[in-house]
């Protein structure tokens, strides 16, 4: 009874119209204040630690890039050390920007990466953006059309990167974009008027001022633009643009070209040719001749290879890399207090299938997860205090229909 007339002091419900009502030294404050005023916070909090992130945009010496990478990323020391230094001049760019006076311009450096399916280049890009802290987002450029046909609008790039900070437009004008599957646009036919070609060249044409620098208007939701939509202006001069594809076949183009410098050389110029890895030599001029137009090209004025993955990579990256594949399963099992187990040869096993099907890194985990999914599936419910794969129980799990169906899916 005495409880009454007991109110919250901030919304004035009375404690019949609360769930809680708990009481302070000189008033009382109910469940639903409470939760507004944690919302509140949070938003304010997280804003703070946004500004800060932004005023705090940490400089790191390109050594120190590369050794952040090599935490994540097996191999590929070439295109580590050409992205940490691209990355380390970016950012000295972008924090002279505010400097007024300057008398060099320093001229943006968007990086094309070139190396096979699954060989880490969207992990590189995704290893830098996560040790920066920008925001980052990944492209399909297939998914690109230029403005008026049916796909995504090039801007369309932008809204993922709006989103992926909260629409907080400063930062996302620092952030790093990869545009996947680059050269899926390349110009089909090397005479470019024979037909209009949509999905080709006009894309690459679209993207130009993107990578050069320019305000954009971009639709929040992305997709498509619409004449009464709200957008928001974005400067692209500071983005870095990371550009990756597969590039299959240019190493005829890259054959030719260093057949032709080497005329009149004899042959001492062919004998120290690595045929097992042509890209190592990518030049611009090679990117051209696969039909990725020179003004892009111009705009993309770091160009680098990754390598393929042996047999040691492979091996390495089931369990060295800071979350490799195995820590991440051993982990997943150790929530349940089961001890997970390989024996040596079960990784070579692995590695074997991963070569066989040419599945590379990415049929890495596939193959993890058809040997392990009928033990998370059991073990979670039995006394099992340990899961041990062995090579025979590995072959087993891997039976031929399974692995036609991990090639399938990769
Ligand atoms: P790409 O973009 O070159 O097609 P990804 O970077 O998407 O390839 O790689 C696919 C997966 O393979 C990644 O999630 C990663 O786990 C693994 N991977 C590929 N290359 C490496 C590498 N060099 N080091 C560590 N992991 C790698």
């Amino acid at each position: 009874m005495e409880e009454k007339g007991i109110n919250c002091s901030f919304c004035g419900r009375t404690k019949q119209e609360t769930d809680v009502l708990i009481a302070g030294t000189t008033g009382h404050i109910c469940n639903l204040c409470i939760s507004q005023a944690h919302e509140i916070i949070s938003e304010e909090m997280a804003h703070q630690s946004r500004e800060e992130l932004a005023d705090e945009l940490t400089l790191l010496k390109p050594k120190e890039i590369k050794e952040h990478l090599d935490a994540f990323v097996i191999g590929q020391d070439h295109a580590k050390k050409v992205l940490s230094v691209a990355v380390y001049n970016h950012y000295k760019r972008v924090l002279q920007e505010s400097d007024q006076e300057q008398e060099v311009e320093i001229e943006k450096s968007n990086i094309m990466l070139v190396g096979k399916t699954g060989t880490g280049k969207t992990l590189l890009a995704r290893s830098i953006a996560k040790m920066l802290n920008v925001p980052f987002t990944i492209v399909d450029a297939t998914v690109l059309t230029e403005a008026g046909y049916v796909g995504e609008d090039v801007e369309g790039i932008l809204s993922r990167l709006l989103q992926d900070c909260d629409f907080e437009v400063e930062l996302a004008e620092r952030g790093i974009v990869f545009i996947d599957e680059i050269d899926k646009i390349a110009r089909k036919s090397d005479n470019p008027s024979i037909t209009r070609d949509v999905s080709g060249e006009g894309v690459q044409q679209a993207m130009l001022k993107l990578l050069e620098g320019t305000v954009v208007n971009v639709p929040p939701q992305g997709g498509r633009k619409h004449p009464d939509q709200k957008y928001i202006k974005v400067n692209t001069k500071n983005i870095l643009f990371i550009c990756g594809g597969a590039f299959d076949g240019i190493e005829r183009h890259i054959r030719n070209r260093m057949n032709t410098n080497a005329l009149g050389f004899g042959n001492s110029t062919e004998e120290r040719i690595d045929d097992s890895n042509l890209l190592q030599y990518i030049s611009p001029q090679d990117v051209k001749s696969f039909g990725i137009i020179p003004e892009l090209i111009g705009r993309l004025p770091i160009v680098t290879h990754l390598d393929p993955l042996d047999r040691e990579a492979l091996r390495k990256i089931l369990t060295e890399p800071k979350n490799s594949i195995i820590k991440q399963y051993r982990k997943l099992f150790e929530m349940d207090e089961i001890t997970l187990k390989l024996d040596d040869d079960v990784y070579e096993f692995i590695v074997d299938k991963a070569e066989e099907f040419q599945l590379g890194a990415r049929g890495l985990r596939s193959i993890c997860e058809a040997i392990m999914v009928d033990a998370m599936f059991e073990l979670p419910s039995s006394d099992e205090k340990e899961f041990h794969i062995t090579r025979s129980y590995a072959e087993d799990k891997i039976s031929r229909k399974k692995l036609t169906q991990l090639r399938a899916v990769s």
